[in-house]
């Protein structure tokens, strides 16, 4: 069996690394078998608070927890850190144990991608804004993100999915895909885990030098000042206000735009519902995301039906 147990002195129980998906499917069939319900936490490894708190979400949803570990060359354009992508397979699976993750699932490349792989999951339309604009990160890139994770919902066929909101716009779309395709899966996501200076935690922060760490900041303050402007004034104004915080600290965004959640069609105004502001800009040798909800302003018109005026903050 091409599988390892790992001991934690510090965690009650084991965690299994499985590397081959057949084993990884009979493993789960038993488990459901006798009845117990299965989680999965997707990540690209190197584990730091924001995975951690979807882990122990899970565990405390789920009887059995699937932690996936698979830096996905798909969803990487040419010129981006595929390569430099920071990799650390023991520390993560102690990590990963000690939040009560039961398997780690780590496929190889060429287990995901054989010789011959010719299919991807795309989803229209809100893959082309923000990150999916052709002149950024571009819709391919989602495309790589939807492909890994329809299989890993596949093979794992978990009842519940968690998601972080750092990517907010991937949750929109695994959402998006998740409904099109009709996956049996609960799809959960959770707020945004930030450093005490209120930088959104990413793996990418290891990239940045201590100067451009600093100035890293400005993307969360800039969304602070957003939201405490949109309380009191228009919604063009808060993002004027953000973009001011950012010019302040030399940083030129990539994007700063308001979006309906769902859809991620542009939202010129409160009154039309909630809005997802987000943020992208490259800082020194990292590209940083970030974001915020904006709740819908009920005081200039009524509520949209489909959408709660104010979004209780543990709900995706
Ligand atoms: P990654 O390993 O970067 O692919 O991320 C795996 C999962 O962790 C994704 O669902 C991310 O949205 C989530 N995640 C990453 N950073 C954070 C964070 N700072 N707070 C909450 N979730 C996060």
């Amino acid at each position: 069996m091409d599988s390892v147990l790992i001991d934690r002195p510090h965690a009650a129980a084991g965690v299994k690394l499985v590397r081959a998906r057949d084993e990884l499917r009979a493993i789960l069939a038993a488990e459901r078998a006798a009845g117990r319900s299965v989680g999965l936490v997707p990540t690209m490894g190197c584990l730091h608070e924001g995975h951690l708190s979807l882990l122990r979400a899970a565990r405390a949803g789920c009887d059995t927890v699937v932690m996936s570990l698979f830096v996905n060359p798909a969803q990487f354009g040419p010129g981006e850190d595929l390569e430099r992508y920071p990799r650390d397979e023991a520390r993560d699976a102690e990590l990963a144990g000690e939040s009560g993750v039961d398997l780690i699932y780590a496929p190889p490349v060429e287990e995901v991608y054989p010789d011959g792989f010719a299919t991807t999951v795309a989803v229209g339309g809100l893959t082309e804004v923000l990150c999916g604009d052709p002149a950024r990160r571009g819709p391919e890139h989602f495309r790589g993100v939807t492909t890994v994770v329809a299989k890993l919902l596949n093979a794992v066929q978990p009842d519940v999915a968690w998601f972080g909101r750092k990517d907010a716009q991937q949750v929109a779309v695994i959402r998006r895909m998740v409904r099109d395709l009709e996956i049996p899966v609960r799809i959960e996501a959770l707020p945004i885990v930030r450093e005490p200076d209120g930088l959104a935690m990413s793996s990418r922060n290891a990239y940045l030098n201590p100067a451009d760490r600093e100035r890293a900041t400005a993307l969360s303050r800039a969304l602070r000042e957003i939201e405490r402007v949109a309380g009191e004034d228009t919604l063009a104004a808060a993002l004027e206000a953000g973009r001011r915080v950012l010019a302040e600290a030399g940083v030129e965004p990539e994007y700063l735009e308001a979006r309906d959640p769902d859809s991620l069609q542009a939202v010129a105004d409160l009154s039309e519902g909630p809005a997802l502001v987000a943020v992208a800009a490259q800082i020194g040798d990292a590209r940083l995301i970030d974001n915020t909800e904006l709740p819908a302003d009920g005081t200039k018109s009524t509520p949209r039906a489909d959408l709660p005026s104010r979004r209780p903050k543990q709900e995706g």
